[in-house]
């Protein structure tokens, strides 16, 4: 059985009192006994206090990257265990922000998936082709490398806990969605995928989210899908009141 997971990517928004102030009313409105996982990953300068603001809650903290090496002369970098100390749990690995603004290739995102694991990190492991490649019917080939390299020389029980999250990247922060039966036709591609690489009762296991406009209007639809697992959000995340109802969206 898998939990279903929702995920809030705050990207580069909020100061350290404004996050902390969206977290402290999330942690009012998430009901304690929702069955569903929530996870918000603030920039790194307000996850320590948004993980002291949240400590006790249903709501789980992530950061939105970490790098590869445990320590050293890496300027502007943040370590895997630099984000456990703050009391994160997740880290977001490879978000095609990443890939196009910060030249992360999926080699650099299988370092970093190495390094969370290692750490304790639950990595959500970001994946998705561009609107060309869509046009060009490369999307199932470009998933196919990405995790295929994004996942080389970890062993399915390394695996236990990751989360993969498909995020076509013409349907991040445009406002166009995936039709609930584009997403689920990709998540059940993944899906297969995982089972080939590593096997079946770990494809089964691994949560699989969507992301790319997810709105309380669109959730719905999405979460009626056998393959989809949950969303990842980033525009519908910033406000409390939306993201609850998304959260809440059976
Ligand atoms: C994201 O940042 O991962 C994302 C899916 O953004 P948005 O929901 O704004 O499209």
């Amino acid at each position: 059985m898998r939990i279903p997971m929702i995920a809030g990517n705050w990207k580069m928004y909020k100061t350290v009192p404004e996050a902390v102030q969206t977290a402290g009313a999330l942690r009012n409105l998430v009901d304690a006994n929702t069955a569903v996982d929530v996870m918000i990953a603030p920039p790194f300068t307000a996850l320590a206090p948004v993980s002291d603001a949240l400590r006790g809650s249903r709501v789980d903290v992530g950061a939105q990257d970490c790098f590869w090496e445990q320590e050293g002369a890496f300027t502007g970098e943040i370590s895997a265990a630099m984000v456990v100390s703050t009391g994160c749990r997740f880290v977001i690995i490879g978000h095609s922000e990443r890939r196009q603004f910060f030249g992360e290739t999926d080699r650099n995102v299988n370092k970093k998936l190495v390094a969370a694991l290692r750490s304790g990190l639950t990595p959500v492991m970001c994946i998705g082709e561009t609107e060309s490649q869509r046009e060009e019917d490369q999307t199932f080939s470009v998933l196919d490398k990405q995790v295929k390299i994004g996942l080389e020389g970890l062993l399915a029980k390394d695996l236990q806990s990751l989360v993969v999250a498909y995020e076509p990247v013409w349907a991040i922060g445009t406002g166009k969605t995936a039709t609930s039966n584009q997403a689920q036709e990709v998540h059940r591609f993944l899906r297969q995928l995982l089972a080939e690489v590593f096997d079946t009762a770990l494809s089964q296991t691994i949560r699989i989210l969507y992301g790319g406009s997810v709105k309380p209007q669109n959730i719905s639809e999405l979460m009626a899908m056998p393959d989809i697992d949950g969303a990842l959000v980033g525009g519908a995340s910033l406000d409390a009141t939306t993201f609850d109802q998304i959260i809440n969206f059976q």
